[in-house]
């Protein structure tokens, strides 16, 4: 893991300038988790809407599952992650 490499030029928060790119389980395009907004299904821990195909993945077979789980890094639990699903490493 190399999250804590800080840029000390980078003027802005640390916690506003991080970026965490993940491909889409469903269509496979990689984009910002951060950016992503969260999704209203409320069954559980949310997902972020992929900005691609617009779907979260609160129905995805590996949802439910808590071995598709891991603790979320600090950078991500500043942005609201309880938990990070193994497929937006
Ligand atoms: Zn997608
Ligand atoms: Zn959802």
């Amino acid at each position: 893991m190399n999250v804590s490499k800080a840029d000390s030029r980078n003027p802005r928060p640390a916690h506003f300038s991080r970026t965490h790119l993940a491909d889409c389980p469903r269509c496979r395009a990689p984009f910002d988790l951060l950016a992503a907004c969260w999704c209203d299904c409320r069954r559980g821990h949310p997902s972020k809407i992929c900005p691609s195909c617009r779907q979260c993945l609160c129905s995805h077979p590996d949802y439910g599952r808590p071995s598709s789980w891991l603790e979320a890094p600090a950078a991500l639990r500043l942005a609201g992650f309880e938990k990070l699903f193994i497929y937006y490493l």
